[in-house]
């Protein structure tokens, strides 16, 4: 029954129903489908969906939903659906094809996945992420994505973090791009047919609630500065994550939470968004004129091998430029994961690993003029299999990290004892993802009724860390394969509502507030640009809500984070008009929403007083450094309630998680 009420229901708090459906948990997505309602042909016709994102979840669902007969509105930000972030992912995507025939299965893929997120997800939904990854690959092998191939045709695979199998699937570092252009032709079929309407360079500002469920967007074109009505039966948020509240990040400049902030204070939760992933091995900041940091995939920890020197006067060294990662040989090298955990060595979750380098740079092994690097080391494998077989796999890495840096990975360094040193790269921990975000029950809808949120800006299934090459999965999952079939349980009783005019007093009523914000922003006309306060708030939150934590600085950090959004209001200098195009009012708009969420995150990091996977709370850890959880009392999702106010604090309401097959157990990846 999809209705129904299980025992963890019952004990919920107010308003919030996971809706799990009954059932062994490896029947419950194949009920659901055999139960929910579905929409008719012909009332299928008769419904439209606002579909906020281009990116993978955004692009992939569009071009789903059209093709089932749903009429579709389509809006991103860039002037391009292919320019959506997603087009930045690089090393790959998991499904549990077990192609290598290493033992992997659905099982294994669910298992591994619960496991990496320090079991915090909620155990049915990445059930059924596991169950539909293969369908995803079959879809996008369907759709000509040329996923790398073995010599003798087939897909090839390679591995990824918190997994002892290869099961991930990648078009050499581009995987991302690829993805998208096999969705980008999907939409690009149906806009051909005019099933899906595009709205590029317009950005949704607000999600009109009429009668308590969602039924429209206010958005702003981006190029003539006019807000717009936009009416539907139902509204999907896809519009990713607000790793940038970070301010340095390896997400794209534009990536923005404002969409989820706007939903969030009209009423979606917003759930566990202390959870934001630092992964490690990202180009170090070099400077504090930097905007941008540069993910080095994670698919570079199946041939390189991260290091630090053994001695400490080794690294003073290197830290003064006095001699370079090759003139130290092998005895004298410290492989510190493979030393720590054995038995997953250089592929531990990012989690881990971005903790295992940090604690070696705090111990003064950190190996550039910072101290706040390690090395990632070809030279084992190019001596093995030869530089040219690196280059196929990771040419286009091996090339951004010689743009960046001037320096080659690959290039010969030394002979020492007759062994062949080849340059590293330097790779420092950064801020790549969040896990958190808007909450969503197990049919990817909000606690606002008829608003749906799919991709990296929902919370949904990976726990307190995401496994590598899982996102582009999830995306991809809830786009073409669960939104699709659940969306329906919500539209099947729509058709008989007229198509709402946008000149109902709720429309009015919001477009007015967003101009009246507008406006409120232009006349600040203090003295500080948008970026000199949105560096103030990075550097807030990578101190105080970084990657530790303690009461003390989530404190300290909360009480800067209200001061900044003084500072914000009452000194933000915009310069131009808010007429036509204005990139500085646009990135005030999403700077303004970056606080509040920075405020959720360090609410729910200082609420949690237990570590688990990115949340890292240094008053828990074990004797060994590792996060130490606390399942009696944390065993459930954090759901952040807005109480009316940017000003005040937000509610805590609880979803408790309920496992049902895993144990739930102490990580354990060193044997
Ligand atoms: C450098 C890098 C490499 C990565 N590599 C991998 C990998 O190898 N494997 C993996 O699994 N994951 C990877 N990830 C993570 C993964 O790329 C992202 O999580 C995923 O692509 C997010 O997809 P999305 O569709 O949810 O959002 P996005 O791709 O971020 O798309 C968001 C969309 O929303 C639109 N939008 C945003 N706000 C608004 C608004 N207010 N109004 C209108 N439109 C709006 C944007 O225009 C865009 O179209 C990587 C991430 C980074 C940063």
């Amino acid at each position: 029954m999809l209705n129904s009420k299980t025992k963890s229901d019952i004990t919920m708090a107010k308003k919030i129903d996971s809706r799990i459906p009954e059932g062994p948990i490896a029947e419950k997505w194949t009920n659901y489908k055999a139960h929910q309602r579905l929409v008719n042909p012909k009332n299928k016709l008769k419904l439209d969906v606002i579909v906020v994102g281009t990116g993978l979840a955004g692009a992939s669902a569009a071009a789903s939903l059209a093709e089932m007969g749903f009429n579709v509105y389509n809006f991103c930000i860039q002037d391009s659906p292919r320019r959506a972030h997603s087009i930045a992912a690089q090393g790959g995507i998991n499904a549990a094809k077990n192609y290598q025939n290493d033992g992997d299965s659905v099982y294994r893929l669910f298992y591994d996945t619960v496991k990496g997120g320090d079991y915090r997800a909620r155990e049915a939904n990445v059930y059924r992420l596991a169950e539909v990854s293969n369908d995803i690959i079959d879809q996008c092998v369907a759709q000509g994505v040329p996923f790398a191939r073995e010599y003798g045709g087939m897909l090839d695979n390679r591995s990824f973090g918190g997994a002892q199998v290869s099961r991930t699937f990648y078009a050499k570092g581009q995987t991302g791009q690829q993805l998208l252009l096999g969705a980008y032709s999907s939409l690009s079929k149906e806009v051909q047919k005019g099933k899906v309407k595009l709205y590029t360079r317009y950005e949704m500002e607000d999600v009109v609630i009429i009668d308590g469920r969602a039924r429209g967007i206010i958005a702003k074109n981006l190029v003539t500065g006019k807000l717009e009505r936009f009416s539907a039966n139902a509204v999907v948020i896809a519009t990713g994550g607000y790793g940038n509240a970070y301010f340095l990040s390896t997400n794209a400049m534009g990536c923005n939470c404002t969409a989820a902030i706007q939903c969030y204070r009209k009423g979606a939760m917003m759930a566990n968004p202390s959870y934001v992933q630092i992964h490690p091995t990202c180009i170090p900041v070099h400077g504090d004129k930097q905007s941008k940091l540069t993910l080095m995939s994670e698919s570079l920890r199946n041939d390189g091998r991260i290091w630090v020197p053994k001695k400490l006067e080794d690294a003073k060294k290197l830290q003064k430029g006095e001699i370079q990662a090759w003139d130290i040989p092998e005895e004298d090298r410290d492989y510190y994961l493979e030393r720590r955990y054995p038995a997953f060595g250089n592929l531990v979750p990012r989690d881990v690993a971005s903790r295992a380098a940090k604690e070696r740079c705090d111990k003064g092994f950190g190996v550039n003029n910072t101290g706040l690097a390690v090395f990632l080391d070809f030279s084992e494998s190019i001596n093995r299999l030869g530089l040219d077989a690196m280059k196929q796999r990771y040419g286009n890495l091996f090339d951004m990290y010689e743009e960046i840096t001037d320096i080659y990975p690959g290039d010969f360094g030394k002979e020492i004892n007759g062994v062949k040193y080849y340059k590293p790269m330097m790779i420092f921990p950064a801020i790549h993802y969040t896990m958190g975000g808007v909450w969503v029950d197990y049919e990817l809808q909000t606690t606002i009724p008829g608003l749906f949120a799919i991709g990296e800006c929902n919370f949904s299934d990976h726990g307190a860390n995401r496994l590598g090459a899982s996102a582009l999965m999830q995306g991809l999952a809830d786009g073409y394969f669960v939104l699709p079939y659940t969306i329906q349980n919500y539209l099947a009783d729509q058709a008989i509502w007229p198509r709402l005019s946008t000149d109902m007093p709720e429309f009015d009523a919001a477009e007015k507030a967003v101009a009246a914000e507008i406006d409120r922003l232009m006349n600040i006309k203090g003295k500080r640009s948008v970026d000199s306060i949105h560096k103030e708030l990075g550097h807030i939150m990578w101190e105080h809500v970084g990657m530790g934590r303690t009461k003390e600085g989530l404190e300290e950090g909360l009480k800067l984070l209200k001061d900044l959004r003084k500072e914000f209001d009452s000194n933000l200098f915009i310069p131009g008009s808010k007429e036509g195009m204005n990139v500085e009012l646009d990135k005030a708009i999403h700077l303004r929403d970056f606080i509040l969420m920075g405020e959720l995150v360090a609410y729910d990091a200082l609420h949690r007083e237990e570590s688990c996977g990115g949340h890292f709370r240094e008053e828990h850890q074990t004797e060994e450094g590792e996060a130490k959880r606390d399942d009696e009392n944390f065993f459930y999702v954090g759901c952040w309630d807005y109480q009316g106010s940017d000003e005040k604090a937000p509610e805590l309401i609880k979803e408790p998680l309920n496992y049902e097959i895993i144990k739930v157990q102490q990580r354990n990846y060193k044997n």
